[in-house]
């Protein structure tokens, strides 16, 4: 199959070295990109501070390219993206379905409301209703969030469906699982959920592949892109690599960390083959090459591995 307008995206969020769970995503999202003859796009998640260091984000690009994962446009930096940003926002905004919200995190947390599916708390709707004068009076005292009104409970908008490539079929109602949402930050960073949403439309992709502690995102995104005009990419969730008692890998698995990952397997390719063989794309452990992985890749593979994949110590 050779679809040339298959657009996939690299996005890591660089706030330390790559590690064993980085590659695994990168790698899946890169195969699936080139198996079907599409380009690949490399965007560095850097809104947040702790992203800012160019430290990381120039060896994450370093690494990228000992692996052999090659993209075709890009870096792009979100940190220089803003004023895209800035319009999506002007465009809720008028459409009055945006309020700000003042609300702090302890109050937020503190409130017994019911969690979303990704943890935090569904938002109680404190803020939705403040007059204009006192929307003024607060803000003298402190800047405000922008929060995003879901649609009304059962309402025609309220579900969001949407078929995922490893999980299949999923269903959130907006209302009653996600709640009203955070746009943007009160120190003015803008969100991660309409951060990707604008960078996915405007770099043209059409089919994101990441780890599945974003599958709850997901109809977030889906919801933006339906408010703001954005077609829908194709979403494929893939299982997180986790440690024996369970715990997400992360930068502070150091044996599983880029500097000792490419000590202990010498060659990318013998990296990669391990990697491979763990999402069950690979009969072995051998080392193999990108290319060559190219031609083993199925997402059919990856779906009959889709429980988390625990990394033995
Ligand atoms: N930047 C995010 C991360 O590294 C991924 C965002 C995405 O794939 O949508 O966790």
């Amino acid at each position: 199959p050779h679809d040339a307008c298959v657009v996939g995206r690299f996005a890591p969020s660089p706030s330390g070295r790559m590690h064993l769970g980085n590659i695994f995503s990168a790698l899946m999202a890169w195969l699936s990109v080139r198996s079907q003859g599409g380009r690949m796009v490399l965007r560095i998640e850097d809104l947040d501070a702790r992203c800012r260091n160019p430290l990381w984000s120039d060896l994450f690009i370093e690494d990228l390219r000992w692996l052999g994962l090659d993209w075709d446009e890009g870096p792009f930096y979100q940190r220089d993206r803003t004023n895209l940003y800035e319009d999506a926002l002007k465009k809720l905004i008028a459409s009055g379905l945006t309020y700000p919200c003042f609300c702090t995190r302890a109050e937020l947390h503190a409130a017994s409301a019911p969690h979303a599916s990704d943890g935090t708390p569904i938002y109680a709707g404190t803020c939705r209703h403040l007059s204009p004068a006192e929307v003024a009076q607060r803000t003298a005292v402190r800047p405000p969030a922008t929060r995003l009104r879901v649609p009304e409970a059962n309402g025609p908008f309220d579900t969001i469906e949407f078929v995922d490539g490893v999980y299949g079929e999923q269903r959130e109602s907006l209302s009653s699982e996600c709640g009203d949402f955070l746009i943007r930050r009160s120190d003015g960073i803008f969100a991660y959920q309409l951060a990707v949403v604008v960078d996915d439309a405007t770099m043209g992709v059409t089919e994101v592949v990441r780890g599945n502690d974003l599958l709850s995102s997901t109809p977030r995104q889906m919801y933006l892109q339906n408010l703001l005009g954005y077609p829908h990419p194709h979403y494929a969730h893939v299982p997180l690599l986790v440690a024996a008692d369970g715990r997400r890998l992360s930068k502070r698995d150091h044996d599983c960390g880029m500097d000792e990952l490419r000590e202990r397997f010498g060659s990318p390719e013998a990296l990669l083959g391990y990697v491979a063989h763990l999402a069950g794309i690979a009969p072995d452990a051998k080392p193999r090459g990108a290319a060559e992985l190219v031609e083993l890749f199925s997402w059919d593979a990856i779906r009959a591995h889709r429980d988390d994949i625990i990394i033995a110590p």
